[in-house]
């Protein structure tokens, strides 16, 4: 019997993310409260202004989700029918979800390597037709993707370069920098939360314009506006959506915004602990990317030794009371994507999908907690040995 089957109390479980919260964001959301003003206020535009200070950009653009940040990129740029959007199959569906929406084609494009998941820029430049007009990289688990060699690409071939930065809040002076959009999330899951969330950053002043314009059922003025006696009337000058974040969201925004670089610090910390453990305890199982890589460390995704049957490994680890998982399915595997634009092969994206394991990993897991994770794989791993 293990030690654990002969102590009266189960450990407590290990979950694989969770959001910080805590009395300041009860208190920010009292206070929205007590204003009686719940939506198209100061307090989005406050989180919006400190959101691109932290990210060294000029300005940004708050929306609902990331999904929504990244659909408004698309219908800003005039992207829909007949056009054709090179988007990652490792990713999150809403990442070629929303190329779909426009009514463009979403072309899925592999990963550089079966232990490098991001965008193959050698793939990508395979798949370009006359109908390409856009490019989204993702910058997985956070870790970023050269940007200036995709600016490169999109300048030569005259594409929109767009990021998925959902896993990328506080990765300053990538994210957003080099390309036409980038969209974050904030997500539960995510680094810093809203509950539901997310904002946009566009280069492009006009087109920034045209976003927050956009968000707004594509009308010329703001309620806010009409409040103060700024504006009398409107003109709606786009087909706009209603994509707000709401002033309770803004609130809770700008509260986590201000944690968001230490715990993205705690994050690197874990990730560099996991490094160590794993390199000392399983040799065969690897930490994708390096110490140097730049990251908000989003997520721990390591690769097991091929052949390892993961979903044993996986109910093995939630048994000693570890939460796993794995990112991503790819989409161009799902049944949506096989049926509407045909069977697909990305090998690289396929092998990645099928030996990654997702690690526990948030700011508020002490150190003790990763050594117990690693210990919980290496006795899941080794069951599988002894057990066949
Ligand atoms: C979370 C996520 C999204 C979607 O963001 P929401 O805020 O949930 O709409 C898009 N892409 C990736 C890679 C994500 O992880």
């Amino acid at each position: 019997m293990t030690p654990e089957m002969t102590s009266v109390t189960t450990p407590p479980l290990i979950e694989l993310g969770a959001p910080v919260l805590g009395e300041a964001e009860k208190a920010a959301l009292a206070e929205v409260v007590d204003s009686g003003w719940l939506t198209m206020g100061e307090r989005v535009r406050r989180f919006e202004e400190a959101f691109a200070t932290l990210h060294r950009v000029p300005d940004a653009v708050a929306v609902g989700s990331g999904t929504a940040a990244l659909q408004l990129a698309l219908a800003a740029f005039g992207i829909g029918p007949g056009d054709e959007v090179l988007v990652p199959s490792m990713s999150f569906v809403a990442t070629a979800s929303v190329v779909v929406h426009t009514g463009a084609t979403p072309v899925l494009v592999d990963v550089e390597a079966a232990d490098r998941p991001l965008l193959s820029l050698e793939h990508a430049r395979t798949l370009l037709t006359s109908r390409t007009r856009a490019v989204i990289v993702m910058h997985y688990g956070g870790y970023a993707v050269d940007m200036p060699p995709w600016r490169a690409f999109a300048d030569k071939h005259g594409l929109m370069l767009i990021e998925d930065a959902a896993h990328a809040a506080g990765l300053s002076g990538v994210a957003g920098v080099h390309s036409d959009a980038a969209a974050f999330s904030f997500f539960t899951n995510k680094n810093m939360t809203t509950a539901e969330g997310g904002v946009l950053l566009v280069r492009d002043a006009e087109l920034r314009a045209r976003v927050r314009r956009m968000r707004s059922h594509g009308m010329t003025s703001s309620t806010l506006d009409r409040d103060r006696g700024r504006a009398v009337g409107y003109d709606v000058v786009d087909a706009g959506h209603n994509f707000r974040m709401d002033e309770l969201r803004g609130a809770l925004g700008s509260v986590q915004l201000a944690r968001l670089p230490e715990w993205n610090d705690t994050r690197r910390s874990r990730t560099r602990r996991y490094r160590e453990a794993l390199a000392a305890a399983l040799p065969e199982v690897r930490v994708l990317f390096d110490d140097a890589h730049p990251t908000t460390a989003h997520i721990l995704p390591v690769t097991l030794p091929p052949g390892t049957d993961r979903a044993a490994v996986m109910a093995r680890m939630r048994a000693a009371r570890v939460q796993t998982s794995m990112h991503y399915p790819p989409i161009h595997e799902f049944d949506f994507y096989r049926r509407t634009i045909g069977p697909v092969t990305l090998a690289r994206t396929e092998q990645f999908a099928e030996v990654e394991l997702t690690l526990p990993l948030h700011p508020l897991l002490s150190p003790e907690d990763v050594d117990r994770v690693v210990g919980s794989l290496v006795g899941a791993l080794h069951e599988r040995t002894t057990h066949g």
